[in-house]
């Protein structure tokens, strides 16, 4: 068997709240509470759930733009959590990340063409001033844009454009990983879908291994070769998509899907209304903590929490009544 590309082990991530005078750590915000999966080379993990639920904070360990609490995350068979500062640096050629809001995280004062070519500078990779032009050229045309609009500025862009740049601006030091945080959700509909196609064929050009979050199930479906489902910062159900999407285990899974729009209008799905809100990630709820919203909940489940328990060959799921 060959070894993931990405492996995540019981990743947790807490961020203290400090407060009073002393600023004392008064409690915390249990963001990500032992997340464990593995991604093959060439492979997609689309990763949802609603807001707050920890995917973002999981891509961002991942890349250690964010510091985990504990839990390891191996890239290549290196553990990266272990990793200093310079080897780090070394290592951040091959994990990119794309962002939501692609204007907020383009500099405003810098061309497009200096934003995808500032990395190209950072980690000497063009010897020349041609070469350097040329591919910021060959970048720009990968993702759809042309030579003439390297030297516009982002606000001259639309936002799927913007999104191109990004994405330029990450395959600029040809990673082998990209995280793509929320990365078409602030799109129109058909720009998502443009955006999602382009992804798919640079995935197959480059070999490309994509972490995909998203907080809707019909955002991922197309892209994805696996799922994994979150809640308050666990993974709930993890499974192909196929499987996610035709067989659903998790009844959180089940509401999520319940809410995605049909494409025949022949076809009726019944919609499983969720009550109440997430509850706060700083005070999770005991046990399983799906137990206040979930129609199935029995009394166990308010007071045991139920493991990633495997259903059937890679579908993985945590409830006590669907293993
Ligand atoms: Fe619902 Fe209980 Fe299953 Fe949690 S463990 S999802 S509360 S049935």
């Amino acid at each position: 068997m060959t070894e993931p590309l990405l492996k995540v082990d019981q990743l947790v991530k807490h961020f203290p709240i400090t407060g009073g005078v002393l600023g004392r750590v008064v409690d915390k915000v249990h963001a990500v509470d032992g997340v464990s999966f593995e991604l093959d080379a060439g492979q997609t993990l689309g990763v949802v759930g609603e807001s707050g639920c920890g995917k973002s904070t999981t891509g961002r360990c991942i890349l250690r733009l964010i510091e985990p609490t504990s839990g390891e995350v191996w890239f290549e068979g290196k553990n990266v959590t272990a990793m200093g500062k310079t080897e780090l640096r070394g290592m951040a050629r091959d994990m990119q990340i794309i962002f939501q809001d692609p204007y907020a995280s383009l500099n405003p004062r810098m061309t497009v063409g200096a934003i995808v070519g500032e990395a190209l500078i950072i980690h000497k990779l063009t010897k020349t001033a041609s070469q350097y032009q040329d591919r910021i050229v060959e970048l720009l045309e990968t993702v759809g844009l042309s030579a003439d609009q390297m030297r516009r500025y982002p606000h001259e862009f639309s936002g799927g454009q913007r999104q191109r740049i990004g994405i330029a601006r990450a395959l600029a030091v040809s990673p082998k990983l990209v995280v793509c945080d929320e990365a078409v959700s602030a799109l129109d509909v058909s720009i998502q879908a443009q955006v999602i196609n382009l992804l798919e064929d640079l995935q197959d050009k480059f070999n490309l291994t994509y972490l995909f979050i998203a907080h809707d199930l019909s955002v991922v479906e197309h892209i994805s070769d696996r799922v994994a489902v979150m809640y308050l910062g666990r993974i709930v159900e993890i499974a192909s998509a196929r499987d996610l999407y035709t067989t659903p285990l998790h009844p959180y899974t089940e509401a999520l899907l319940s809410a995605m729009p049909v494409p025949d209008p022949q076809l009726k799905r019944k919609r499983i209304m969720l009550q109440g809100d997430v509850p706060s990630p700083i005070k999770p709820p005991p046990g399983c903590h799906f137990h206040t919203r979930c129609p199935l909940a029995r009394k166990e489940c308010s007071v045991e929490s139920p493991p990633l328990k495997q259903s059937s060959e890679g579908h993985w799921v945590a409830c006590h009544l669907r293993t």
